[in-house]
């Protein structure tokens, strides 16, 4: 059974959990796979937003989906690194929230990816939800509770 409190954690807005856009490293639909490539090796990331340049969200560019285009019948064709832009080869197929989003909506969305963008009402990028930031808080409440 659900105790109060774990409700109220539940329904808790995401708003101060949110890693502010300004905080978030992205790419912009118009950049080179080569670019967007160098970023995630330097940043670590397995995957980053892509935005327009007025800073709406348009997807997301991994690693994996970036050497997969580059992947011909024998070899990796390293040359379109340079050719091909971001926008041609991101993602849409991704779950997004807003800032009125809860807690209860974002963990089952974390179930199944690592972060969660959060999209304003006229799709403005905000920032980035992570499995670990909610994972952390729910840590201290675990602990607060016993
Ligand atoms: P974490 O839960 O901190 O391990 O982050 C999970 C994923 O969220 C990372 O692999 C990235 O894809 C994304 N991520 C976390 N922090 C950032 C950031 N500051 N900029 C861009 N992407 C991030």
């Amino acid at each position: 059974m659900i105790s109060l409190s774990n409700q109220e954690l539940l329904d808790t807005n995401i708003t101060d959990f949110i890693i502010p856009s300004e905080k978030v490293a992205h790419v912009q639909v118009g950049n080179s796979l080569e670019h967007a490539l160098l970023l995630l090796t330097k940043s670590g990331y397995s995957s980053i937003p892509v935005l327009d340049p007025r800073f709406h969200f348009q997807g997301l560019i991994s690693s994996s989906l970036i050497t997969d285009s580059i992947l011909g019948l024998e070899r990796f064709e390293f040359e379109q690194l340079e050719l091909k832009k971001v926008e041609e080869v991101m993602t849409t197929d991704f779950p997004t929230v807003s800032l009125e989003s809860k807690f209860k909506e974002a963990i089952e969305l974390l179930v199944d990816h690592p972060f969660l963008c959060v999209i304003s009402e006229n799709g403005y990028f905000e920032g980035i939800l992570t499995r670990r930031v909610v994972l952390k808080h729910f840590q201290r409440h675990m602990y607060k509770m016993s």
